[in-house]
């Protein structure tokens, strides 16, 4: 997709604090965090979003989920005393914002339930 944003991240044309990154997925650090974590994990190839995964998309779909313990790892939120939260927004109720599919890694504070 030429008119991207996380294409263009993907292949540095934007830049991004990327903190990850795997043959499959790149993550960055959100612009706008919501937690003391909040990191985005996208694959390299573009998908619009959950509702369009399908069967071929799982060699991805397992990469990003990877990429985001990775993540959470690094960044000291992983392990069984911590923990975080993943994400994906679908559709404008859910306020999906970038037309790229992305995983957000959300950590660092106690989350309550249900989100908002
Ligand atoms: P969503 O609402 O699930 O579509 O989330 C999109 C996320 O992308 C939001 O949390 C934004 O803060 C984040 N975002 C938008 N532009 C950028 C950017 N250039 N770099 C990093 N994060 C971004
Ligand atoms: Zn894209």
């Amino acid at each position: 997709m030429t008119d991207c944003l996380f294409c263009k991240i993907v292949a540095r044309e934007v830049p991004a604090d990327i903190v990850h990154e795997t043959d499959r997925t790149v993550a960055f650090k959100d612009i706008n965090p919501t937690a003391p974590v909040h990191v985005l994990v996208v694959p390299r190839e573009h998908v619009e979003d959950a509702a369009a995964i399908t069967p071929e998309h799982a060699d991805d779909l397992a990469a990003l989920v990877v990429a985001a313990r990775e993540v959470a790892e690094a960044e000291g939120v992983g392990g069984p005393d911590r923990g975080y939260r993943l994400v994906f927004n679908v559709g404008p109720d859910a306020s999906n914002s970038v037309p790229h599919l992305h995983l957000h890694v959300i950590g660092g504070r106690a989350m309550t339930w249900p989100p908002g």
